[in-house]
């Protein structure tokens, strides 16, 4: 069965360009590359091209780069690193639709002590600058946003926030998985202190990340050891993953365009045709403020789950944005977040692109979707129960502070 992978918000396929660039760096050029000898040496050098390929992407300084083994990992550093360089400072400033490797964090680190202030959103998933402005204060050691939603593409106007925060004295730090080969970056002229990336949405291997640190930040390492990273990162590198990630970088400032153009013309085709044809549905996230990849739509009074199994059975590949994944029966946190009632939030579904795919498989989804969702409202009792106004107030805001 022919695969039709439209999920690549939760990863990417690796680049076979990449993947070729990688190669020799299992078992020709394994060497280790803090050795003295030209062996190793060789495979430093490789590192240090992986570093400026990547900080030419982002528009950094190549000393601003410090490789991690994941998204998680870089948001972890940011968050820990600034608050015991600021050990005086016991407030953080976040948002309620982070991706729970912010949310998670933050909401352990107020059961050791510190305030969080998780800033709400509107019904597109936007957050308020204004209330940004009202709760960062001098007490305030890190202000983490992230730029783009993972489950809806909601933009946040980071730039705008970075220079907020920078007025009030408090740390920026971004979440930019998302957005890191998707969108243009130029850090160089940036007010954002720390960035967070992950390869495996940018067509890298899985478990290789990287953390933008401007100069001058102050943010201790999350890892202590080796001298790896300028001291910053401390383990042996993972090099055949950072070099895939420099040429991921590489190829990621080529394809730019076309994710605007083509991607992006892919999938407005699908997000237009399966609102118009599908009765109940809506577009969850922002109209305009979106990536250029991403479609969260919700199919009201059906379950998501049940989408996906049927949609995977068709050779599909989407994801839901529920938790049920997770064991709960909650829907997502960040759709609850936004206010999408209960019976469209359960069955919104995420499509996320990438320029791996071809106008074929956006045709074959806009043909399958419709009769998977007709079948399943067919015995749905929501389905049936749909113009009962008390359907709509069913409270599903209950266990909010669960991600
Ligand atoms: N942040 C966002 C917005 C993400 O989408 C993800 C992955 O889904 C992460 C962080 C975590 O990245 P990683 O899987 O590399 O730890």
């Amino acid at each position: 069965m022919k695969i039709v992978y439209l999920d690549n918000n939760a990863t990417t396929r690796v680049d076979p360009e990449v993947f070729e660039e990688m190669r020799p760096y299992f078992c020709e050029l394994y060497g280790n590359p803090s050795s003295m000898h030209t062996f190793g040496g060789q495979v430093a050098r490789k590192l240090d091209e992986a570093r400026g390929r990547l900080a030419a992407l982002l528009g950094a300084d190549e000393t601003e780069i410090v490789f991690t083994s994941c998204g998680t990992e870089s948001d972890s550093t940011a968050i820990r690193g600034t608050l015991e360089a600021y050990p005086e400072k016991r407030h953080i400033v976040t948002s309620r639709v982070e991706h729970p490797a912010v949310l998670s964090l933050c909401r352990h680190l107020v059961k050791q002590g510190y305030e969080v202030t998780e800033l709400g959103v509107d019904r597109q998933g936007m957050i308020d600058l204004d209330e940004l402005r009202e709760v960062v204060t001098d007490r305030t050691a890190i202000v983490s946003l992230m730029w783009a939603n993972n489950e809806t593409g909601t933009i946040f106007p980071i730039e705008e926030a970075a220079r907020i925060v920078k007025e009030r004295g408090a740390v920026l730090h971004t979440d930019a998985v998302q957005v890191v080969g998707k969108l243009p970056i130029n850090l160089a002229d940036s007010a954002i202190d720390m960035l967070a990336l992950s390869g495996h949405k940018l067509h890298a291997p899985k478990g290789i990340g990287a953390l933008f640190v401007r100069r001058g930040t102050r943010v201790r390492p999350f890892l202590l050891g080796g001298h790896q990273e300028r001291g910053r990162r401390a383990g042996t590198e993972n090099t055949p993953s950072i070099i895939g990630l420099g040429k991921a970088a590489e190829l990621a400032a080529e394809h730019m365009e076309e994710e605007q153009t083509r991607v992006q013309r892919l999938r407005d085709r699908l997000e237009r045709a399966l609102l118009e044809t599908v009765p109940r549905t809506r577009l969850n996230g922002h109209p305009t403020e979106r990536l250029p990849n991403t479609a969260n739509i919700s199919f009201e009074f059906v379950e998501g789950e049940a989408i996906l199994l049927m949609l995977s059975d068709l050779g599909i590949c989407a994801s839901s944005g529920s938790a049920c994944t997770s064991g709960s029966l909650q829907p997502s946190h960040v759709l609850r977040a936004m206010g999408v009632p209960f019976t469209a939030a359960h069955g919104s579904i995420r499509f996320s692109l990438s320029r791996f795919n071809t106008a074929e498989e956006i045709d074959f989804t806009i043909a399958k979707v419709p009769a998977v969702i007709e079948r399943l409202r067919e015995i749905s009792p929501f389905w049936k129960r749909r113009d009962d106004p008390a359907l709509a107030t069913v409270d599903y805001s209950v266990g909010l502070d669960n991600t």
